[in-house]
């Protein structure tokens, strides 16, 4: 139980609550924590914000190369899909897939200007890789590999969960010792994608997405006929097997090897371009059961994101709404 005097005496300080990822689950953790008028500071390794939900420009292509599109079946997540679609940011899209009942949503521009819709009003800082996380009497220290130190009342963690026991483990010996069994219950899946670029249309049947039931891949979208490219091209995903196989393989020959397996929904369109992306870390097949995990430290540090609850986009959302929530709820807000 954490206490709630301490914690309270922490927010008198006006500490901000450190976010440690700006992907959909920090973003949407951040989001609610600032409606309830608490400081809040996101910290992200990378140059953008959205991780997984990430899009690439290459010239007149763009590629949405980690997430293809996400569901919005509970009202927390359709609330804030309608405002994105009342400012143009998202539309609704039927790839074909097996599970195709209802509309998947996807961004007009790209799938990373979902993140950057959410973090509009939020203070991201971005090009910063967090490396240790200390509690101190009254407050957490958050250390960058620059070895800024970013003082916090509370801290969210929201990195794929092998990445936080990394972290963790950089950590040994400046955080009270705590079990990590839950962190260690949630798996991921590798996954390569392979980005072309095509001399013309593919031929991808409408609406431009399709699940395939192919040993080496999985999916094949066309970026120009989602309608966020403007060059034909298409991104190609491989299967988690493949993916595993393939962790130390030439990456030409990787290339190779996909484009084998989806010829027939390329030609007689040229490859003018291509190049490959390695996600260590795609999509969590193994899942800690509740939305979010709170360690048993005095101050509070908490672990969300999609190795939390129902995982993907939707789930990670709400990874990181419930694990805001709570924390308000713990600071008496
Ligand atoms: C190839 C692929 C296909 C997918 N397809 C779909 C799909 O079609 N539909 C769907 O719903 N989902 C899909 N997903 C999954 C979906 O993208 C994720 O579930 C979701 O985006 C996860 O959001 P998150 O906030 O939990 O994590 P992330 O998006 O991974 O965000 C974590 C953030 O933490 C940052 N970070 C990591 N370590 C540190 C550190 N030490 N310090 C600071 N920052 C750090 C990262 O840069 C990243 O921005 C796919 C994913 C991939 C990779």
């Amino acid at each position: 139980m954490l206490d709630l005097r301490v914690n309270i005496a922490f927010m008198r300080k006006n500490l901000p609550v450190i976010i440690i990822g700006a992907g959909i689950s920090g973003l949407a953790a951040a989001r609610c924590l600032v409606a309830a008028n608490i400081p809040v500071l996101v910290l992200d390794k990378g140059r953008g914000v959205g991780g997984r939900m990430a899009t690439r420009r290459s010239g007149d292509a763009t590629f949405d190369h980690g997430a293809q599109f996400f569901s919005a079946r509970t009202s927390d997540f359709q609330r804030v899909v309608e405002e994105a679609k009342y400012s143009g940011i998202v539309q609704p899209w039927w790839p074909k897939i097996p599970d195709n009942t209802h509309s998947r949503w996807i961004g007009t521009t790209g799938m990373n200007a979902v993140p950057k819709f959410l973090a509009e009003s939020l203070t991201v800082l971005k090009e910063k890789r967090v490396t240790q996380i200390q509690a101190q009497s009254d407050e957490w220290h958050v250390i960058t590999e620059e070895l800024d130190v970013y003082q916090a009342s509370a801290v969210l963690v929201t990195i794929p969960a092998p990445q936080a026991l990394e972290l963790l483990d950089k950590s040994a010996g400046h955080l009270p010792e705590f079990s990590h069994a839950p962190l260690h219950q949630i798996a991921y899946h590798p996954c390569f994608a392979l980005l072309a670029i095509l001399d013309r249309a593919s031929n991808v049947p409408a609406p431009g997405g399709l699940a395939l039931e192919h040993k080496n891949v999985t999916w094949i979208a066309d970026n120009y006929q989602k309608g966020i490219s403007k060059q034909p091209s298409v991104t190609v995903h491989a299967s988690p097997i493949f993916s595993q196989l393939h962790l130390h393989t030439d990456p030409d020959l990787v290339e190779e090897k996909l484009l084998e397996a989806v010829v027939d929904y390329i030609e007689p369109a040229k490859v003018v371009q291509r190049q490959i992306h390695f996600w260590r870390y795609s999509l969590a097949y193994e899942r800690y059961a509740e939305p979010f995990w709170q360690a048993k430290t005095e101050l509070p540090l908490l672990f969300g994101g999609d190795g939390f609850g129902t995982g993907n986009v939707e789930g990670a959302f709400l990874s990181g709404l419930t694990m805001a929530e709570q924390l308000i709820e713990k600071l008496g807000r």
